[in-house]
């Protein structure tokens, strides 16, 4: 079964675009100089709608996980068992993504994650996942 895949809005295109060369953004307000995700059109902290794109650092911690032993959806039925975490990044921002590369029962909260370019979608965009991080 094909994975279901992202759509792009216009609103996160430059996010869309930027995982092509496997470079990490989030908006970022001009006003409070806060760090914005997901893609919005004002900033949740002082609804600003002065935000900009700007690179992160690819870098985070685990806040926490779920251990999927059965296919959240029949399209990864393959997949089993795969980590669905949340990833606190550096820039303080929380990401809900796929933990790949690792046993799921090595993984732990707080520990630290990196992104990871491998999963290719069908028209050539990636969908970032982390995996645990030699730092
Ligand atoms: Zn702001």
């Amino acid at each position: 079964m094909p994975r279901i895949e992202p759509p792009v809005t216009p609103l996160a295109e430059p996010y869309w675009e930027a995982t092509r060369p496997e470079e990490p953004v989030a908006q970022r307000c001009g006003s409070c100089d806060g760090f914005v995700w997901y893609p919005r059109e004002a900033c949740p902290h002082c609804l600003s709608a002065d935000l900009r794109w700007e690179p992160l650092a690819g870098t985070g911690t685990i806040y926490t996980f779920n251990v999927m032993r059965k296919p959240g959806n029949p399209m990864m039925g393959d997949e089993v068992p795969y980590v669905v975490g949340l990833v606190d990044l550096d820039e303080g921002i929380r990401m809900t993504t796929n933990i790949v590369g690792a046993d799921p029962s090595s993984l732990r909260c707080d520990q630290r994650v990196a992104v990871d370019w491998s999963e290719e979608l069908s028209d050539g965009r990636r969908l970032p996942v982390f995996r645990p991080a030699d730092d």
